[in-house]
Parts: C-alpha cells; structure tokens; sequence
C-alpha cells in the first residue's frame, strides 16, 4: 500500500511538469515570434495548412508512440496552433468598427432627428405580414403561451417537413426539424451539438461573423478559406480539402451568401457535401435567404446526406426578425442533442410565434415579393457601382452587394459616409480579410437605396 509521502512526492512531480509544460509553451511563444517576424519580411501568410497538416501529423505519431490520448493531443494541438496563428496576426481586429456598431451610430443620430438610409443590416424594413402578426396575437389570447415542446410546436415541425417536400421534393421527417430560436441561435444550436473544445470548424470568407464568433466561443477554431472576387466568391473544393484536418467537425457553407450574394450550382454542392461526408465532418447549410434566390435555389437537403444541417429563419423570407424564430433540419442524433440545448437554455421558443410561424409558412407571397424587392434592389445598386466602373459580382440572390471601392480602408470611408452623408454601409472587414470592400444592404425602400446610391457615389467622387 502507497504511503501519504510517496503522494505527496508524485503530486509534487506533476506540478514540476505543468510548470514545465507551461515553460515550454512560452518557449514555443518566442519561437513563433521569430517565425512572425521572418514570414512577415518574407511575405508569408499567416496560416499555411501544409506546416499545420505536417506539425498535426509528427505531434499526432509521437503522441501513439508514448501510448498516450490522441483525441486529448489532437485538441490541445488545436488550441495551440490557434493561438499561434492569433499572435501572428498582431492586434486583433476587435477594436475596429463593425456593422453593429455602425447601426447603432445610425440609430443615435436618428434619434437626435437626422434622417439615415440603412444599408449596413440585412433586415428588411418591409417587416411581417398583418396576418402574420394578428395571428401571433390571438394565438396568446387562444393559450398558446405555456412551456411547450423543446423542439417545437408538432403542428409547425410537421407544417415545415411538408413544406420542404413540396417546394424541393426532399424527405423530411418532422423529427428532424428543430424550431431555433432565430437563425443565429440555429447557428449555436448547430454548432454546439457537433463541435467540442479543439475541434475546428471551417467557413468560407467572406462569411457572416456570426459562425467564427460561436467556433471560438466554445472553445474551437474556425478555420476560413478565403475566396475572390476574381472567382466570383466561388470555393475551390481541393483548396477546401486541403483545409481538413483530422479536427475538422464541422464545414459552413451560406448560400444565397452574405455578405457577397452569391449562389452556389448543384455540382458544387454535390462536392462539397460528398468532401464532409469522406472527412466524417458535418456541413451546415446556412440558407436563411433561400426565398432570395433570384433563381432556382439549390439546397443542400437534395442530398439525402446523413451529414448535412439545414438553417433556415422566418427573419427574411417574411420579414419577421424581431419575432425571433427559425429552424434546423439535421440529422437525428445532433437534432436530439440540439434539442436538449435549446430546452436546458430556453425551454422552448414561445408558442405564440411558432403559430405565427406556421401561418406564415402558409403564405408564398410574401416571400415572392420581397424577392422582388431585393432583385430590383441589387439592379439599382449595381447600376450605381457600374457608374463608379467598381468591380463587383453581380448577386444570384440575398440582399447585398460586395463591391469593391478605390478606397484603402473602407471602415473609415463608412464612417465618412455616415457623419457627412447619413448613409450607413458595412465595412468589408466584419466579413474577413477585405479591407476595401463594403457591404451595401437592401434593406430600406427602393427609394431610400437610390438615394444611398447617389451619396456614395458623390462621397467617393469628392463631391
Ligand atoms: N444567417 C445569415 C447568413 C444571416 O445573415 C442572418 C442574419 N443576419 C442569420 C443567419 C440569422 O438571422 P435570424 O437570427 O434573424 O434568423
């Protein structure tokens, strides 16, 4: 039998080797430094997947050959590189202005009585149908306001199935259906069931921030594949692959996209859910602006994949942001674990709005007509930017375009824009690495977006 003395010995050696573990990663600190330093005079990006994939591969063998925990070496590698590659970065880019922060500049000068045109936030300023919203009020006066069913109303998550089987032919069981709280709480449902800490998840920039917050808020990293304006924002499937690591869990694709309206084409759909399901990872397809495609929208459920989450939210199709209700179709074992995190946070998204929803699924022509709205909407902004001569693509759905301006830093121009001109826009910035792109939303009236239009350009000519 082991004495007190002999614990008191090893209990002492395992804190000599934490403090040493800790020596070696300050160490290792000074060391990435130095690579900072070379890569930056050399002209090197931060993050090259190769040196990860080979420094992954080395770490990974030597942890089999010491017979200790791969899956414990494999996340501590992960939290590791991530901070390395965040202190090449230099400072962070969380003291610049985001859109957020733009509107609620907007918003205070339009409380102190100056007119403002809203470009910097998808929300359309349409809002929801009277219908939508009487039928939220009688359903309170009805008792649809109790604790209900974490996942959602019966009657909505069956409404939803039918609804996608009509509009897409796909085979969708309601128990697959999870009524999220908004699309955004989608996201962290989403990524909560699927992702643990030291996992990685990878987005393609320019992408919402919003999926890059929730990786690093539970503890994982977002990897981005940077795509071009010169390739229409489109991702290369084998530049994707090469981002995989045995970390991936998780892969975000958002089309019609925000913030650059672009749409994505059945055959690279195809690849990129058939490169999640050979990487064991999940993808989730963010599609909250299906009814934003100017075209046919392509869906990632086609695929019948067991891989594959779906988004969607009633935020935009019906303008209905403020009631806060969207939902996840995936596959049943991360449907029941997103089920369980939305009962233990919330209980249940309030009944009332889910009947609201459910008479909102009713009506395709909302939906047409705010479709509508964007289409002329992105026409008339594209015909300003063609005045400019600024090269853009032009969108396949959504409600934005992704130009880019003669400008060296587009948050200053926006801030410009704003104090001058009362034209709030987003910086390129909030979506990655693009400081001379900006945002413009069509979130306002037709009319007020000319009027946006006509500001920005006389603000970029100097006029
Ligand atoms: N996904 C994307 C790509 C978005 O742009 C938004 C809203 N800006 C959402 C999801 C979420 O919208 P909501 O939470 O209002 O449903």
């Amino acid at each position: 039998m082991g004495s007190f003395e002999e614990l008191a010995r090893e209990r002492e050696r395992a804190k000599e080797l934490t403090v040493r573990l800790v020596e070696l990663l300050a160490t290792r600190e000074r060391v990435v430094a130095e690579i900072a330093r070379l890569k930056s005079e050399l002209g090197v990006p931060e993050f090259v997947p190769e040196v990860e994939r080979e420094l992954r591969a080395v770490a990974l063998k030597r942890a089999v050959e010491l017979g200790i925990d791969r899956d414990l070496v494999r996340r501590v590698l992960t939290l590791v590189l991530k901070s390395s590659v965040r202190a090449q970065e230099g400072p962070s880019n969380s003291n610049r202005l985001t859109h957020m922060d733009l509107m609620r500049l907007a918003k205070r000068m339009e409380r102190n009585g100056r007119e403002v045109v809203h470009m910097e936030v998808g929300e359309p300023t349409l809002g929801a149908p009277a219908a939508v919203a009487r039928e939220l009020s009688e359903a309170a006066l009805k008792g649809y306001a109790f604790y209900g069913e974490a996942a959602g109303l019966p009657e909505l998550r069956a409404a939803i199935a039918g609804d996608l089987m009509e509009r897409f032919g796909v085979d969708v069981r309601p128990e697959n259906v999870v009524v999220t709280q908004g699309g955004r709480f989608g996201v962290y449902l989403a990524m909560a069931s699927i992702l643990s800490t030291g996992d990685e998840a990878v987005v393609i920039d320019p992408s919402w921030p919003h999926y890059k917050q929730m990786a690093d808020y539970l503890g994982c990293r977002a990897v981005a594949l940077k795509t071009t304006l010169e390739d229409a924002w489109a991702p290369d499937p084998a530049e994707l692959e090469g981002l995989l690591t045995d970390s991936t869990r998780l892969l975000v694709i958002n089309y019609p996209n925000n913030p650059t309206g672009a749409v994505i084409n059945q055959k690279l759909m195809d690849e990129v859910v058939d490169l999640a399901e050979r990487s064991g990872a999940y993808l989730l397809s963010d599609e909250v602006y299906m009814d934003y495609s100017f075209d046919e929208h392509v869906t990632a459920l086609t695929t019948n994949s067991d891989r594959v989450l779906m988004l969607m939210s009633f935020s935009k199709s019906w303008g209905m942001t403020g009631y806060r209700i969207g939902y996840l179709v995936a596959p049943s074992e991360v449907a029941e674990r997103a089920t369980r995190i939305q009962g233990s946070l919330l209980t249940c998204v309030p009944e009332f709005v889910q009947v609201a929803a459910l008479k909102a699924l009713s009506d395709r022509e909302t939906p047409r007509k705010y479709r509508e709205h964007m289409k002329r909407g992105a026409e008339i902004i594209c015909s300003y930017l063609d005045r400019l001569k600024a090269r853009y693509v032009a969108p396949g759905g959504g409600m934005y375009v992704f130009p880019e301006l003669q400008l060296e830093d587009a948050t200053e121009f926006a801030l410009k824009l704003l104090e001058r001109r009362g034209v709030a826009i987003a910086p390129g910035s909030v979506f990655g690495d693009y400081q001379r792109n900006v945002r413009l939303s069509i979130s306002d009236s037709l009319d007020k977006v000319e009027k946006g239009m006509r500001a920005l350009v006389e603000e970029l000519r100097g006029a």
